[in-house]
């Protein structure tokens, strides 16, 4: 086709160009002398963005559900009982994972649309005196239904009840697009990849540890070999890695940082409630729900869209890839088909996003939804003419 294709789905997103330079750089080794005067300000950065002074940051060659996996297995063991709630496919595939590692995972069921239930956790926390639960589980966002959850009440309601669980958040599909704050939500591990808010291809996920995660590793007895702490905290310590790193996302991961850091954490995370607004709008316009199930739950970084009973949400994410180049979301598991999903998250603005707005309308009509033409689009046109940010060019 002419143009370009349309990326809307919430991972992967957009690379700039910048970044995408980065990457494409000739092999190099990763061995060299001079190695560490790239890893080593890249690691201190990195920590930068994931809020962190005392923590340590790890990046290991994988996806998110790699550092699930190296979270896990580095400070626990073998049957060792955990928190979690499922409220939609990524935080129902971290239970997944808890259960094939061995774990005793007590699940406490919520509706999908809702998130991390903090008072229901704050009661079963209460009522372990003997501390038997050694780690709670956080999705932060929850991308198969758009779905932010509350992270420092989460950390408020384990202290009030004084528990002392190490504390994992999911932060795929959030950490650097959304407030996180490591050090000041007291978050022991946190995970995320490369593929989503840090815009650059799958393969890295990068992750943080506390000191009291570093600790626990220390005598964690879960099997681990290729995801293990202690050998990439030796090596890391010279700037250097135990296998081979992916040199190239290396490159790419410093671009994105420096271009992180560049547009200011702050500004990030106004430009992605700024452009998610002007999606909600959009789908208020067309007389559609959305799936989160009330502002206290709407996530910044991705919009689930509920379609009305009678229509299959594949058919339109169809329609739009095939008539227009546009990919959306998938529903995934128990809203497959109900709900198709707008990605926001990553490099993009107010006129990108647009673009996803009208394909995903023409894409409704086409397959007969009653949503009106240009409802969508004149909702989001006019919030975003309405809110300009302006220090959003004047910053470029
Ligand atoms: C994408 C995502 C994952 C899985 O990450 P992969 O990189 O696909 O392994 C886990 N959790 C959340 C919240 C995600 O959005």
């Amino acid at each position: 086709m002419a143009g370009t294709k349309s990326l809307f789905v919430p991972g992967p997103t957009n690379v700039p160009d910048d970044i995408r330079r980065a990457i494409d750089v000739p092999m190099e080794d990763h061995r060299a002398p001079d190695l560490p005067r790239f890893t080593l300000p890249l690691f201190a950065d990195l920590k930068k963005i994931f809020k962190t002074e005392t923590g340590q940051v790890f990046l290991f060659p994988a996806s998110g559900t790699g550092g699930w996996e190296a979270a896990i297995t580095n400070t626990l063991n073998p049957g060792d009982k955990v928190l979690a709630a499922r409220f939609g496919q990524f935080s129902h595939l971290w239970i997944d994972l808890c259960q094939r590692l061995g774990l005793d995972i007590q699940v406490v069921e919520c509706d999908w649309g809702t998130g991390v239930p903090v008072s229901v956790f704050a009661n079963i926390l209460a009522a372990d005196t003997q501390h038997k639960i050694k780690a709670v589980l956080a999705t932060q966002n929850e991308t198969a239904t758009g779905v932010q959850s509350d992270i420092a009440a989460l950390r408020t309601a384990m202290d009030a009840v004084g528990h002392p669980a190490l504390l994992y958040v999911d932060g795929v599909s959030s950490i650097g697009s959304v407030d996180f704050r490591m050090d000041e939500w007291g978050v022991d591990l946190a995970v995320s990849g490369s593929q989503k808010g840090f815009m650059l291809p799958a393969g890295l996920a990068i992750m943080a540890a506390s000191q009291r995660a570093l600790e626990a590793s220390k005598t964690a007895s879960m099997h681990r070999c290729y995801f293990d702490f202690k050998d990439m905290i030796a090596t890391n310590a010279t700037g250097y890695f135990p296998y081979t790193p992916p040199m190239t996302l290396l490159r790419g991961l410093r671009a994105s940082v420096d271009r992180m850091l560049g547009e200011g954490l702050d500004n990030i995370f106004a430009r992605h409630n700024f452009l998610a607004e002007g999606v909600r709008r959009a789908v208020a316009a067309w007389g559609l729900e959305i799936c989160a199930k009330g502002p206290e739950w709407y996530s910044d970084t991705v919009t689930a869209i509920v379609v009305p009973e009678g229509f299959d949400a594949n058919a339109v994410i169809g329609r739009a890839y095939h008539n227009y180049g546009l990919s959306l979301g998938a529903g995934l598991s128990v809203v497959a088909g109900k709900v198709f999903r707008i990605g926001h998250l990553g490099d993009l603005n107010e006129l990108m996003l647009m673009s996803a707005i009208a394909g995903a309308e023409m894409a409704m009509r086409d397959e007969g939804l009653s949503v009106e033409a240009g409802s969508g689009v004149a909702a989001a046109q006019e919030f975003y003419r309405l809110n300009q940010r302006v220090s959003a060019i004047a910053a470029q």
